[in-house]
């Protein structure tokens, strides 16, 4: 007898599935879509199919029924099912909510699993000739009709570039050119994957990281450390033909910002195979089109960021992901993973290698290469020509600072300017958690209690500490020095952009940070600008850092310094020193050698010693040493509680009853420990208290039973009704 009752996942926030009478004409199946009515109105869900029964702890008359079988076959392959399974209980996120998180979003409407076909334009034998006579005035015609000399364009290409539909149609009007519809074809891949292209002679590091990868046949997980420019992408590119040669897929995750045209370019070139780009600013259709190329094997490479980890592929052989240690591989709302993570155990479920590659690793990553459970490949020398950088240290200890610049250091502009060259300075504002610090001597006010230094708020207009929670009304007076002089540390670039303005009118300035690039396409026009040479001074946050060169920049100056070194973020010393790596390695060239400046108070600390002297190895080994005292990550596994609500004191109680909850549980021992609840770093935002707490446990199995156990528990709090609150799972951002 076939089941009357099928089990589905909703993407509503509850952790549990809804169940629904199965109608005599509908044939749903499990791991397959559905639409379901929902509630007491007329709400119609998209929902995921997750189980087939006969019976319902709710009798027949309670239930609704389907409405509608979306699909004939499941939405991923058992392997990806079976992952985001896993994700939705590691992440502790409602499983509904996860699978809707990891479809495209025209699936998550309804739309069939299929290709929507594109319109191409290409030219006519008369527009041929057309073009061959010229166009005189008719400066846009000519335009579309070059754009097409070559070859059919997509339809898409034109509204990019501002043509619109009523002067492609009058130009279809002529007979110039014509439309075709286009949809992606299964075809079989040409028995030469590679391309005829130019290839350099692999040096010895590249071809053993190369072997060892080709040689592993199931599941492993290396880390490539490669200084930048030691040709790790080359290694990437030679990982991924045999796979390919094989008939079998790529997966390469870049950053958010490291999706530049010049990279997909070098894979698309590289490879007779069709290479799928997904990243956040496609549309609907083209992103279920590139979707259904992975899954539908059209596709041989998928490149994308954060969420291109979750499509499903025919036959995934390889999975890379670059600059492994980049934050933007953390989802920072609703489903809060971490790419990376998620990525290896992705390979893990699919027998597969992974390659995470980074020039300046994460220390979990390291951690994990040091102790063997990941391989450990290096690239030690850069295959180009780029020179090292020359490194200096500004003591600013007593200088005048005009909105975070010392006078030295606008010395030093002055010069580099004055050259003809460009200026790159950077305020590392993510962690933004400013320290109040005595600017004659450098003291910085402390918390007796924790061995950790005070927060300034300036909304309070008080210091608190986030460990312990204790605080002060803001102090006027040093209390090494007795100094009155006291300072936050920390400025915003925008207060900068205005201030380098005043101080070099005959420069131009540019500003690169989330908020200057949010628009399409800005980011990519602000980087060709700087390359031409328009803006002379550039202002950026950790994003400028990442796969730019900018052969023009002789300067590079890190004005926070001080702000990482003593932020209440643990991991703001480990981006410091990844950010100066990153740009040392890209600044100048061998005819223009570059400088990086670094701004501190505290020119011995032995962080930013081992950074300056030695390298990044060196730095990462001092930095893990220094977690493992304080007994941090990746040596304990934490977990941030985050609430908020109209009152304070609400948000604060319900923190308080979390952490009874998880102390009274008998999984709580004495590895574990709980810190707070403390008010968030940005205590109030947008008219809501919020405060957060820390659950730090000894083991990963021990974090997730104790907070599968506690879930309920809390949830069933009568406070907890009365606030929004949020997990997050390994947070990456605790400022
Ligand atoms: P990374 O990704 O580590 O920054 P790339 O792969 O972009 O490095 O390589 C930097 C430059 O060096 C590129 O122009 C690349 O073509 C070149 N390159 C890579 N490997 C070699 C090699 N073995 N010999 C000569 N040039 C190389
Ligand atoms: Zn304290
Ligand atoms: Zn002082």
């Amino acid at each position: 007898m076939r089941p009357t009752i099928a089990r589905v996942a909703l993407p509503v926030p509850l952790d549990k599935q809804f169940d629904y009478l199965i109608p005599s004409h509908l044939f749903p199946i499990v791991g397959g879509r559905v639409s379901v009515p929902f509630g007491f109105g007329k709400q119609t869900l998209v929902g995921i199919v997750t189980a087939m029964v006969n019976h319902s702890e709710f009798s027949q008359d309670q239930l609704k029924s389907i409405k509608a079988v979306l699909d004939d076959r499941p939405v991923w392959p058992d392997s990806l099912y079976d992952l985001l399974q896993w994700t939705s209980q590691f992440y502790q996120y409602p499983l509904g909510e996860t699978l809707a998180n990891a479809m495209p979003s025209a699936l998550r409407k309804g739309k069939v699993a299929d290709f929507t076909s594109s319109i191409e334009w290409s030219l006519t034998p008369q527009g041929r000739d057309k073009l061959m006579q010229g166009f005189g005035s008719a400066v846009k015609q000519a335009k579309v009709m070059h754009m097409l000399e070559s070859g059919p364009v997509a339809h898409q290409m034109f509204l990019d570039e501002e043509i619109t539909n009523r002067f492609l149609n009058s130009l279809q009007d002529k007979g110039w050119i014509s439309s075709q519809e286009k949809k992606p074809k299964l075809q079989p891949w040409p028995v030469n994957i590679e391309a005829a292209v130019d290839k350099p002679k692999l040096n010895q590091e590249q071809a053993i990281a190369i072997a060892t990868v080709n040689s592993h046949k199931e599941f492993g997980c290396f880390l490539l450390e490669g200084v930048t420019g030691s040709g790790k992408t080359e290694v990437y590119l030679n990982m991924i033909k045999p796979i390919l040669e094989q008939g079998r897929q790529a997966l390469v995750l870049v950053p958010e910002i490291g999706l530049t045209p010049q990279t997909i370019s070098r894979f698309r070139k590289r490879f007779n195979v069709p290479v799928e780009v997904i990243h956040s600013g496609l549309n609907d259709t083209e992103r279920l089109n590139a979707w259904l190329s992975a899954r539908d094997k059209v596709a041989g490479i998928v490149i994308g960021t954060r969420s291109a980890l979750l499509t499903p592929f025919a036959d995934l052989g390889i999975i890379i992901v670059d600059e492994e240690h980049d934050a933007s591989y953390k989802q920072q709302d609703s489903l809060r993973y971490h790419a990376r993570d998620v990525a290896v155990m992705r390979a893990n479920k699919e027998q597969i290698p992974i390659v995470l590659g980074s020039a300046t690793p994460a220390l979990e990553t390291l951690h994990n290469a040091m102790t063997g459970k990941y391989h450990h490949l290096i690239l030690s020398y850069r295959a180009g020509n780029a020179v090292p950088t020359t490194n200096k240290v500004f003591d600013v200890k007593g200088l005048y600072l005009e909105s975070g610049l010392s006078a030295p250091l606008i010395a030093e502009m002055r010069r580099h300017l004055s050259a003809g060259n460009q200026v790159m300075l950077f305020l590392n504002r993510r962690g933004f958690s400013p320290a109040l610090m005595c600017h004659d001597c450098g003291w910085i006010a402390e918390c007796k209690r924790c061995d950790a230094y005070y927060t300034y708020h300036q909304y309070s207009n008080e210091i608190r500490c986030h460990h312990c929670g204790s605080q002060q009304p803001i102090i006027h007076q040093c209390q090494g020095c007795g100094s009155t002089n006291l300072v936050t540390v920390g400025v915003g670039t925008e207060q900068l952009e205005v201030q380098l303005e005043q101080l070099f009118p005959d420069y131009k300035t540019i500003r690169i940070d989330r908020d200057s690039t949010r628009r399409k396409g800005s980011l990519e026009s602000a980087l060709s600008a700087i390359r031409k040479g328009e803006y002379q001074i550039l202002i950026g946050t950790q994003m400028l850092a990442k796969g730019h060169h900018f052969p023009d920049v002789t300067l590079v100056a890190l004005l926070d310094v001080d702000g990482s070194l003593y932020s209440s973020d643990f991991r703001a010393s480990e981006r410091l020193a990844q950010l100066f790596t990153q740009v040392a390695g890209r600044a100048g060239r061998a005819s223009k050698p570059g400088e990086v400046v670094l701004q501190t108070h505290h020119p011995e600390h032995p962080l930013l010693q081992a950074l300056l002297h030695k390298n990044y190895r060196h730095f990462a080994e001092a930095a893990l040493y220094e977690r493992q005292t304080a007994m941090l990550p990746p040596y304990t596994y934490l977990t941030l509680f985050r609430a908020e609500a109209n009152q304070s004191q609400l948000v604060e109680d319900f923190l308080r009853q979390v952490r009874h909850t998880l102390e009274a549980n008998p999984l709580f021992d004495r590895g574990c420990l709980v810190l707070g609840p403390t008010p968030a770093p940005l205590a109030k935002r947008a008219g809501k208290y919020r405060w957060q707490l820390l659950l730090q446990t000894q083991s990963r199995p021990q974090m997730q039973r104790l907070l599968a156990s506690s879930k309920a528990a809390i949830n069933m709090l009568p406070i907890a009704k009365k606030v929004r609150w949020t997990l997050d799972i390994e947070p990456q951002d605790l400022s």
